[in-house]
This record gives C-alpha cells, structure tokens and sequence, in this order.
C-alpha cells in the first residue's frame, strides 16, 4: 500500500516548482504503526531536497510537540513508519509526565551528514509555518541545536533553541535518565552507589555523552559502542570505557544496558542475548514490539520504560511554555519527577506481574481519558 503513497504523493508533489505539503493520513493509516494518529502531513521539495513528513499523533492534552528526526531510512515507509511510532511515543511521554502537550513528531528523510543543506532546512521552515498551531518541533536525531536555532529564525514553531528559548534539551534529558538509571538500580539493590557498576551505553550522541559523564564522575565502568569510531575514541581516553563493536554491545558482559542510539534495539531476537538484568536508556522506542516488554520480564530484566526514562527534554523545552518565563532550576526539580514515577511503575508492575510499559501506558492512558 505505502509503495502507493510513495509513489504518488513522491511523484505529484516532487515535480513542483515548490513546496507542496498534502495530507497523506489516510494513505498512512493502513500501516500497521498507524494508531488512529490524528493528522499526517508530506512535505516535499524536490529542487530543494525535502521530503518531511509531520505525524501529529494526539492533541487532547495540548498542541503536538516532538522533533524532527533527519535520517536516510531505507524507504519512504520506513521512514512515516518511524514518524508514527515516534509520535505516538511523544504522546505517552508528555501524558505520564503530566504535561499539557499532544504527540507529535517529523522525519525528514535525508542523510544529515551530507543531505542537509540550508535550502532543506528553508524548505522545511516553510513547511513547519504552514503547520502554525498544530505542531512544535525540537532537535533530534540528525538535527542540531544549530539547525534548529536555524530553523527558529525562519519560523516560530521551534522550541529547545537559543532564540528566546532554553536551548539544547539533551543535556537535560541525560539528566533525567541518570535520575531513572539510578532508580531502576537501587530498586533491583536498595543502594543507588554505581560504583563498579557496568554500563553498556550505545551511542555517544548528545545524550549518550552526557550520561556517560554523569556515570563516569559515580564511578560506573563503561561499556560504550557507536558507528562513530571517533566517538568510541573519546570516551575510551576520557572514561576509560572498553569499546565494543556496534553489534556485541547488547551481550556485553555489563549489569544496567543504556541504549542512547535509535530504536527497536530489543525484540524477541536480540533479547534473549542481553546480559544485562536492567534496561534503561534514552533511546526512543526501544521495543521492535509492545510485547517485547513481557519477554524482558520473563527474562528477569527490569525495563525502564523509554518515554518515562527521557521525558527530560521534553520537560525541558515544555519549561518555555510556563507563565512565569523559562527557569531552569525548577526544570531541573521536576525531573525528580522522572525517577518518581519509575519506582511507581516498578512497584505496581511487580504487584500485578505485569510488564513495566504496560503499567506505564495504563497511566498515560488514564490521563489522556480523564483529561
Ligand atoms: P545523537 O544523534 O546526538 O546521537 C545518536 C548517536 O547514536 C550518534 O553518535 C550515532 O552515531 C549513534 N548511533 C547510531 N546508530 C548506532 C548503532 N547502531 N550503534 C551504536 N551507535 C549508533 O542523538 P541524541 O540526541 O543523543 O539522541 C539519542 C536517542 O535519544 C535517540 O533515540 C533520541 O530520539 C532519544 N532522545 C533524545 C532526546 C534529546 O533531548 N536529544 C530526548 C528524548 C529522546
């Protein structure tokens, strides 16, 4: 079906002078990602390079606010795959967070190292005022603070920028995950002394540098892998952490596993390689499949929810919307929030001998109906 989308909305809209932006949900929802999303818009842009699609999943509690993922997924599908998945996700984040904000996310299928040139990031501006009121973005994978402060003086639909914003939100979100990696250590040890402790932590992104700083200064031994070898480099000469190969990460011989990279990481087929008896990590959707939570479990693995575990930067950037203006320290005292709810979740999950994401979307869901 999608080869339709493709092919057409591709086809149609890419040999316009322009952007075109269409909406292309209901083409979207015979995907199997497709959650009853609310709206899905294609931009596209031929002669400047853009092709972005914008999932607003759930508006019920607040306007949809996500960031815009720039990566070369193999295939259009892939890619509003992604979108769809990742929207959701926002959705449950800033429900279980207690926010006043909808799911949404954008993909822009390119390759950030070479593909993205200021006409792409003009092309998507435009597309992001056509949207004025239905979507906020933010950084993510493949877009920088820099793009995104780019981006911010083209159009005011951008937040987590240094234009009258609170800048980058991925220091924050490492932040709130160190809050939860701890709560989900001392709720399997009753102590939260990581000293010794082995973390395997994929990807040394923005985020997954900054919790290995945050691990490191505890006295935590890391495991680190990431396609980028220079980045593998640094963190071995400045945390002493034993690189692995970007595939012998997940069996690493560790005790807490941290996926900070991408998603769908664990599924029924890497899972039962995984040493490590506690996942917790910044990656989105970590889970190829929802019930890929229940086979943790059954593994003895204590599973961080994702979207409880990285809603930092969400709480970060949502700070811009306060009356009183930005402020970082109360910021910084909401994360308490996040390892809060994670013992929450650990304890009724264990009550109940439920999976720990079906505890936490219960609650997402209970504040989505009772809105
Ligand atoms: P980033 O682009 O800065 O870093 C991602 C890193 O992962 C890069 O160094 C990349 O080379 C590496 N990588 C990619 N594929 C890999 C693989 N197969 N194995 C090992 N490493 C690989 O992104 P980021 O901002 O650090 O985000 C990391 C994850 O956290 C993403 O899933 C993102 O959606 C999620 N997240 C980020 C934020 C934020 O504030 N930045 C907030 C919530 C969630």
């Amino acid at each position: 079906m999608l080869m339709q989308v493709e092919t057409r909305s591709l086809k149609n809209a890419g040999t316009a002078e322009s952007l075109t932006v269409t909406d292309i949900t209901e083409d979207a929802s015979k995907l199997d990602a497709f959650d009853h999303h609310e709206r899905i818009w294609l931009g596209r842009d031929e002669k400047r390079g853009l092709t972005a699609i914008v999932a607003i999943h759930d508006t019920r509690l607040g306007p949809a606010l996500g960031g815009t993922r720039v990566w070369p997924h193999e295939s259009f599908e892939a890619a509003l795959t992604d979108a769809l998945r990742l929207s959701r996700g926002m959705t449950y984040k800033a429900a279980v967070a207690n926010l006043p904000l909808g799911g949404g996310k954008a993909v822009i299928w390119a390759d950030p190292a070479t593909d993205k040139a200021p006409a792409l990031l003009d092309a998507y501006a435009e597309m992001l005022a056509q949207l004025d009121g239905q979507y906020y973005t933010a950084e993510d994978v493949g877009l920088s603070l820099a793009d995104a402060d780019y981006l911010r003086e083209r159009t005011r639909n951008v937040s987590g920028t240094t234009i009258g914003g609170s800048g980058n939100p991925s220091p924050v979100t490492a932040h709130g995950v160190y809050l939860g990696l701890k709560a989900a250590f001392a709720y399997r040890n009753g102590h939260e002394d990581l000293t010794g402790v082995r973390v395997a932590v994929q990807g040394l992104g923005s985020v997954g540098w900054a919790l290995c700083e945050r691990l490191h200064a505890d006295g935590a031994k890391l495991i680190v892998s990431d396609i980028n070898e220079n980045r593998v480099a640094k963190a071995v000469s400045a945390f002493g952490a034993e690189a692995v190969s970007a595939d012998k990460i997940l069996s690493a011989d560790a005790d807490i596993f941290a996926p900070c990279a991408l998603g769908a990481v664990l599924s029924s087929e890497t899972i039962p390689a995984l040493k490590a008896k506690i996942v917790a990590g910044a990656a989105n959707n970590q889970l190829a499949e929802h019930g890929d939570a229940r086979l943790l479990m059954d593994h003895g693995v204590l599973y961080a929810p994702d979207y409880v575990l990285n809603a930092g930067g969400l709480i970060n950037v949502a700070g811009e919307l306060d009356r009183d203006g930005y402020d970082r320290d109360r910021v910084l005292k909401a994360l308490q929030e996040i390892p809060a709810t994670l013992m929450a979740i650990f304890e009724r999950a264990e009550q109940l001998g439920r999976p720990t994401n079906d505890i936490a979307k219960d609650i997402a869901d209970e504040r989505l109906v009772n809105n």
